[in-house]
């Protein structure tokens, strides 16, 4: 017995779970509410004991037969299921918009390629996976690439589809087989990504999703002992509660976590290429963990850098994310509206200057305008901790030392973003700590490059082979080119 399919913003989508290839309902759901306007979607399945442990054993059953094909064997598969993504672009876009705020322009022109591109990348380099050999005087090492056996993969909702093929991609390709817990407040368009792998003919068991809370569905799925790794893309405190449930049980885990990435503007900086820059840090509502939140700007062009960009933020459009115009949407969550706003109120409260912003926007409850805070001490709650909306902070600085100082000094290592004279800025950015940091530009992306974060911002890294060695077990099958001779005395 399935539920009926939702029908949300005039796609028909599955509220239930996808297990062993089958849609799979749940006696308890829980309710969706969109951020446009808080209208009800839907009752979503609430992932049970019972539907976690049959979804892993359904992977488990799966893997034998999926590990033991080739890559290349795997790739008509992964391809098919890239192009049945691409036949549903519209309905991901309109399901992202409509359950995550997400702009429906960047979902369109950024993120359903990419989401094509995470399953269709990975399939094609995991044909290279195959065949490593390194030759030595002795011996012939054969350094496989084999699975590891069933992946969990949580995924955040302030990108729910790009992030989860960003997972999957690379754990599919290299032969593993999943299971997917998606962001409880955005779940629609992993349902739709089991309706796509449906289609394009991916074995049973080989693809799972399992709704759910994270507290519940999401523990259950990471302390069982039978999983081979686990996949986060999250909070620092999940992060440490899953780094500790998997822990127990020896299986690693990869960790990207939230951010407070500085935004350098040095004096030989173009100050409207910065400032245009910088207004970007608004996309998603601010709800984007690579977003430079504090700008740290050198003092002699302080006041010209705040004057370009305040001009930039009053250009920007804030309302309903559906509409081509909008440029900042909403706030996921009345929750989350709340955090946000508390922050900006403590701030204020312990001496901060609004420079702009700094309250909810008129367009509806969930909105808020984009803000930024000054006259912040390094060591307040506002500098240091992730808001994770539209609201940043600016410092500034008299020096290169300083400026390296203030952005080494948070908890945090994810990215950066560094504007000046190339030379110049790119030395500053080779010593700021951090994952990755981007010089005179901010979001330039490629999937064989590593992402991750440092201290706080993550464990590992994904990306290119850095994906691949995460989800496969590296083996040395060791060939000697001479008949071996036994010796006890023998290195
Ligand atoms: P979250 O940690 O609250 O939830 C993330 C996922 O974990 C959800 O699916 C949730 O259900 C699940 N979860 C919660 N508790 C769990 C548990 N005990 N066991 C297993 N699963 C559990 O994060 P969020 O609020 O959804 O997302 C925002 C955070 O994600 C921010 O900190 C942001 O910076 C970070 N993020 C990081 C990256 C990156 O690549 N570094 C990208 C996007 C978002």
């Amino acid at each position: 017995m399935t539920t009926s399919l939702l029908d949300v913003a005039g796609v028909k989508v599955s509220p239930d779970h996808y297990i062993d290839g089958r849609r799979v309902p749940s006696a308890t759901t829980f309710e969706l509410f969109s951020p446009i306007d808080q209208k009800p979607l839907g009752r979503i399945a609430e992932g049970l004991e019972d539907h976690t442990e049959a979804a892993i054993a359904a992977a488990q059953r799966a893997f034998p037969a999926w590990s033991a094909m080739s890559a290349s064997e795997r790739l008509p598969y992964l391809e098919r299921f890239a192009e049945e993504i691409g036949k549903r672009a519209d309905d991901f876009c309109r399901l992202e918009s409509t359950d995550a705020g997400v702009l429906l322009s960047r979902m369109r022109h950024g993120v359903v390629p990419r989401a094509m591109l995470n399953i269709r990348w990975f399939a094609q380099h995991a044909l290279e996976l195959q065949n490593r050999p390194i030759d030595t005087e002795q011996a012939h090492h054969i350094v496989r690439h084999d699975p590891a056996g069933v992946v969990v993969i949580i995924t955040p909702w302030n990108a729910p589809l790009m992030l989860s093929t960003w997972k999957l991609g690379p754990a599919l390709a290299a032969g593993n087989t999943c299971v997917l817990k998606p962001p409880e407040w955005a779940p629609l368009t992993c349902s739709l990504l089991a309706d796509c792998a449906d289609a394009a003919g991916l074995p049973p068991g080989v693809f799972n999703v399992v709704q759910g809370t994270g507290a519940s569905t999401g523990a259950w799925l990471v302390g069982d002992a039978r999983i081979a790794r686990v996949s986060f893309t999250g909070s620092v405190p999940t992060a440490k509660s899953i780094a500790q449930a998997a822990g127990a049980n020896l299986v690693p885990c990869s960790l990207e976590l939230g951010g407070k990435s500085p935004f350098i503007v040095l004096e030989d900086a173009d100050l409207d290429g910065a400032a245009a820059t910088g207004a970007l840090m608004y996309r998603n509502a601010g709800q984007v963990c690579l977003a430079g939140t504090r700008f740290l700007v050198h003092e002699k062009v302080a006041e010209r850098f705040i004057a370009t960009m305040r001009s930039h933020v009053a250009k920007l459009n804030v309302g309903d994310p559906r509409d081509e115009a909008t440029e900042v949407g909403p706030i996921i969550h009345p929750r989350q509206v709340e955090r946000v706003e508390g922050f900006v109120q403590r701030a204020v409260a312990a001496g901060a200057e609004l420079l702009w912003g700094g309250e909810r926007h008129d367009f509806g409850a969930q909105y808020f305008k984009p803000t930024m805070l000054t006259q912040v001490a390094q060591d307040s709650e506002i500098v240091q901790n992730e808001v994770f909306g539209p609201v940043l902070t600016l410092q500034t600085f008299a020096s290169d030392e300083e400026a390296i100082a203030l952005a080494n000094g948070t908890d945090y290592g994810l990215g950066g973003v560094c504007y000046g004279e190339t030379g110049h800025a790119t030395e500053i950015a080779k010593q700021v700590r951090t994952g990755f940091i981007w010089v005179n530009s901010f979001g330039i992306r490629d999937l064989a490059a590593p992402f991750g974060g440092i201290k706080r911002s993550g464990v590992g890294r994904e990306g290119g082979d850095w994906s691949f060695e995460f989800f496969c077990d590296v083996k040395d099958v060791v060939v000697p080119k001479k008949p071996f001779k036994a010796s006890f005395s023998h290195r």
